[in-house]
């Protein structure tokens, strides 16, 4: 595994294993009778990794960034595609021109899209999101969601799709059937008021999967937002405890390159202050250990115990922007200056990775 050549570090992803868990988890969304967006913010919606989610199935893609919803368009990928941030008021003309869709909680925000593709003659969707307790985006309160509805229903070039729910981020709340059941009945109340069935009732990310595998999903749920799941694959399995056979939890995979080797000791000497970034971490004395510096850092990867080391023996005990620091004292190979190691990646990670400009990607 010795390397003088290849450009180091390297995340590779593998598409087979994207294809596979992309089909999967659109097999089991289409038997529970959901329609799932595939989401690709998680990679920077590389457009090669976009293209198996629609081979798979997926007709419309999600991303929560303009920028890369407009590189997909540029790409040709077929499949339509939606804004899953809050549009800002200075994106909605890019928004009308190059999404179909959008998740809304501002009426405000509504109006403005409406004027502008009405000017672009244009239709825009719109998905009202509902904050049911995790609290990040969505209407509170009840009778103003209402009221959003009934005047999104007038505007001439705004569709109204339906409304959703996004849990698990800020307040890390679980989806429930208590939750998810309050948005559906709040669904029937809009569609009261509107007087007519609303096509999309949204009930969440890839946490919301632990609902349906459990069959606790609530009948009239009917799509979800489905990112992590397919591309990254390791929430369900390591903190849901929800196995999901057939589904690759290593699509992908961080390849970085030793380049010093020495025994040190394990508690720094001097009088300890605070670290590259002004934390001030604990340090165990293990007295002196075999330690392995990697050319890959907080730069590439934002927070490195989001990495996962593939081989036995092999502990991350720090990083800096630049540097990974691995106790290799039980590691049984024989490592040497120019091997390199392998690490799978959790979501955080493999958010860095895919953003960083210093680490090469290669599909695989
Ligand atoms: C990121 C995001 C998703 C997808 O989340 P995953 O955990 O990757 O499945 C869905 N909906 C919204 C609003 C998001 O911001």
């Amino acid at each position: 595994m010795s390397n003088y050549e290849g450009q180091y570090p390297v995340y590779e992803i593998s598409a087979s294993k994207i294809k596979g868990n992309a089909c999967k988890i659109y097999e089991l969304c289409r038997a529970n009778g959901i329609e799932p967006v595939g989401v690709v913010k998680g990679c920077s919606a590389i457009p090669q990794v976009a293209e198996l989610l629609v081979q798979a199935g997926f007709k419309t893609l999600g991303d929560s960034r303009m920028k890369e919803i407009i590189r997909l368009r540029a790409s040709n990928i077929s499949a339509k595609m939606m804004l899953i941030r809050i549009p800002m008021l200075s994106e909605i003309p890019e928004l009308v021109r190059y999404a179909d869709s959008s998740l809304n909680s501002e009426i405000e925000t509504i109006r403005l899209i409406n004027k502008e593709a009405k000017a672009q003659q244009k239709i825009h969707g719109v998905i009202l999101m509902v904050d049911k307790g995790d609290l990040r985006e969505g209407f509170f309160d009840r009778g103003e969601v209402i009221e959003a509805a009934k005047e999104a229903e007038m505007l001439e070039n705004i569709e109204l799709l339906g409304i959703g729910t996004n849990l698990g981020c800020y307040g890390s709340i679980k989806p429930s059937e208590k939750n998810l059941g309050a948005l559906c009945e709040l669904a029937a109340a809009v569609e009261k008021e509107i007087g007519r069935k609303l096509e999309i009732i949204s009930g969440g990310a890839s946490t919301s999967i632990s609902l349906l595998v459990n069959g606790l999903m609530p009948e009239r749920i009917n799509h979800l937002r489905i990112g992590e799941a397919i591309i990254t694959a390791k929430d369900l399995p390591y903190l849901w405890d929800i196995e999901m056979p057939g589904v690759y939890r290593d699509p992908m995979v961080l390849k970085a390159q030793v380049i010093e080797i020495k025994c040190k000791p394990s508690y720094p000497i001097g009088e300890i202050f605070v670290d590259a970034f002004g934390n001030r971490p604990v340090y165990t004395d293990r007295g002196m250990r075999k330690r392995a510096i990697l050319a890959v850092g907080n730069k590439d990867v934002g927070d490195a115990s989001k990495l996962k080391p593939r081989h036995e023996g092999i502990e991350i005990i720090g990083s800096s922007s630049d540097h990974l620091i691995l106790d290799i004292e039980e590691y049984a190979g024989d490592l040497k200056v120019g091997d390199v190691l392998e690490f799978d990646t959790f979501y955080a990670a493999m958010l860095f990775l895919c953003s960083s400009d210093c680490v090469r990607k290669a599909i695989v």
